[in-house]
């Protein structure tokens, strides 16, 4: 996963766990998604580009603007 530490939190829907959202490197520009209450802490080449976009399009709203700007490994511009 990230080699950089600490990552920021930022939390979509929160029910007893947190249930979406997202961890964001301030380093490195890489985000991670929380899905379904489980962080998602893949390397890019085993990230699936397509469903993540799908999820950040659905969070669109509630992503930082430099996660939308140039988030890593892909974001939606
Ligand atoms: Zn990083």
């Amino acid at each position: 996963m990230d080699k950089h530490y600490p990552l920021d939190l930022h939390v979509f829907e929160e029910k007893e766990e947190i249930v979406e959202g997202m961890l964001v490197c301030q380093e490195c520009g890489r985000w991670y998604p929380i899905m379904d209450e489980i962080p998602q802490l893949l390397p890019d080449d085993l990230r699936e580009q397509k469903p993540e976009l799908v999820w950040l399009e659905k969070w669109r709203e509630r992503v930082p603007e430099n996660v939308l700007r140039e988030g890593k490994p892909f974001t939606l511009r």
